[in-house]
């Protein structure tokens, strides 16, 4: 495979490919892996999958490794192919598409599309730290896919390498495009179980109106909760975050920004309707909350001030992970069961004795309960496991689903069987064993 590849592709030094065996799940138990190839071109990927497929060695697909699902956590004897090297980008003001490779981050998209007036909405919390391709590889959401929707509804085509080497091309620049099966369809949200994405065709839109911001504190999720649903039945706000009492001080305790305390909950919601409509529709925002008994409510049209409070709940994960180790949960559930949800996490905390923070994008209903532990401690280590099953257990029971916007990877992958049914997984199956039939995309991912 070296001599097929540009030097410095493969890297075999374990001090080197240490660094790539695991995501952000920081799973304890990844193993360094065989190898990594860092490829530069689809040309090189084919290289590694037609190797990999003719010696049977699994490949892991790699993005920026920012994954919360433990998708990109590298397996023993395989090989790792990050995209971190492909960093093209074409954008076409005329159709309003770009064509770009895996490796380059969100951010730097939505930098390289904003230079022509337009904007790619997905917008993981992540977007400074994750790529392209781990965004379709996962179908990530964010903040403002309340309005505008998640990465697939941008994913207009693509290129993939499957499992034996061949390079596929699915739909393109159009914007309608229904010849054939969805299979654009099919590869997003695939983890890296059917195929490595080696360029991506994205739909962009006009650049986002100037945005208003309203910031709302709680004495109790009831209250939060049922303004988060009078605002989603009536309004379609551009934002519609939620954190509790424990994110909130985390946060507070970093950013020193004057958040309130003893607040329950904190929403941070924000409109981008033409011209003045944004602070009509804010002001709207802003007497829902007031109609449901928040303590404290805050308006703003100044940029720099929402992009403070939106930095503080981006800010969320990573301030609670700085109070012990996490499980990271994803569950989501219809919105009339938003309340359900946080007071039965809440339960399973007691019961459980273990910390659990929750922030939400509460517009769609998607929750990141954060169980925080100690790691060194075996029982709360085990409480914490329980807890993080039992989360799920309850979202399935409210009718919701065990990831949102994460990805199964294989910190979820226990709970789809129960999440989707048996039929559901023989069909996954039977996909998974069309596309890959020796299993070696992603092993251990998903199913
Ligand atoms: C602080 C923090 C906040 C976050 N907030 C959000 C959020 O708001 N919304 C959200 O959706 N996610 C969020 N995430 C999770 C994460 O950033 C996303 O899942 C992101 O899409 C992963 O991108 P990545 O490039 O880091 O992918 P990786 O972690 O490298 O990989 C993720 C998965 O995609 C596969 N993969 C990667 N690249 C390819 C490819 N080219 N072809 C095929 N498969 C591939 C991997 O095998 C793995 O299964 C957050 C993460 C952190 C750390």
């Amino acid at each position: 495979m070296r001599e097929n590849l540009p030097d410095g592709a493969l890297l075999t030094d374990p001090d080197l490919t240490a660094g790539y065996k695991q995501d952000w799940a920081r799973d304890p138990d990844a193993v360094t892996p065989l190898a990594v190839v860092r490829a530069t071109s689809t040309a090189d990927v084919q290289t590694v999958l037609r190797w990999a497929s003719e010696h049977g060695v699994p490949v892991v697909p790699r993005g920026a490794g920012s994954g919360l699902s433990g998708g990109a956590t590298a397996v023993a004897g395989g090989v790792v192919v990050t995209t971190e090297r492909m960093r093209a980008i074409e954008v076409d003001p005329v159709t309003r598409t770009a064509v770009v490779q895996p490796g380059l981050l969100n951010t730097e998209v939505k930098k390289a599309v904003a230079e022509h007036g337009l904007w790619y909405p997905p917008d993981p919390s992540s977007f400074e730290i994750c790529s392209i391709g781990g965004n379709a590889a996962t179908n990530a959401g964010g903040l403002c896919c309340v309005k505008y929707g998640v990465t697939t509804d941008y994913v207009l085509g693509l290129e993939v390498v499957l499992a034996d080497g061949t390079a596929v091309r699915l739909g393109g620049p159009r914007l309608k495009d229904v010849a054939g099966l969805s299979l654009t369809k099919l590869f997003v949200g695939s983890e890296g179980t059917l195929g490595i994405i080696t360029e991506i065709t994205l739909r962009l839109i006009p650049a986002q109106p100037p945005q208003a911001t309203v910031v709302a504190s709680f004495s109790s999720i009831e209250d939060a909760a049922g303004a988060i649903l009078e605002i989603t039945r009536s309004l379609r706000p551009s934002m519609l975050e939620f954190m509790d009492r424990v994110a909130i001080n985390a946060v507070e305790d970093e950013m020193k920004m004057g958040l309130d305390r003893d607040a329950e909950a904190l929403l941070v919601a924000r409109s981008d309707a033409p011209g003045a409509f944004a602070a009509q529709e804010a002001t709207t925002m802003a007497d829902v909350f007031t109609a449901h008994d928040a303590t404290e409510v805050f308006s703003t049209d100044d940029a720099d001030e929402g992009e403070a409070f939106c930095a503080a709940r981006r800010f969320a994960i990573p301030a609670v992970e700085l109070k012990g180790s996490l499980l990271l949960e994803d569950v989501g559930v219809p919105l009339p069961q938003l309340a359900a949800l946080v007071t039965g996490i809440a339960e399973i905390a007691k019961t459980r004795d273990v910390m659990v923070s929750v922030i939400a994008h509460a517009g769609d209903g998607n929750t990141h309960p954060l169980i925080v532990y100690n790691a060194d401690d075996p029982d709360m280590t085990e409480r914490a496991n329980l807890a993080f099953g039992e989360i799920m257990d309850l979202a399935i029971a409210l009718g919701g689903t065990i990831t949102g916007e994460h990805g199964v990877g294989r910190l979820k992958k226990a709970w789809l069987p129960d999440y989707v049914g048996e039929d559901v997984m023989a069909l996954t199956r039977k996909i998974k064993d069309a596309l890959d039939p020796q299993g070696i995309l992603n092993p251990g991912a998903v199913l």
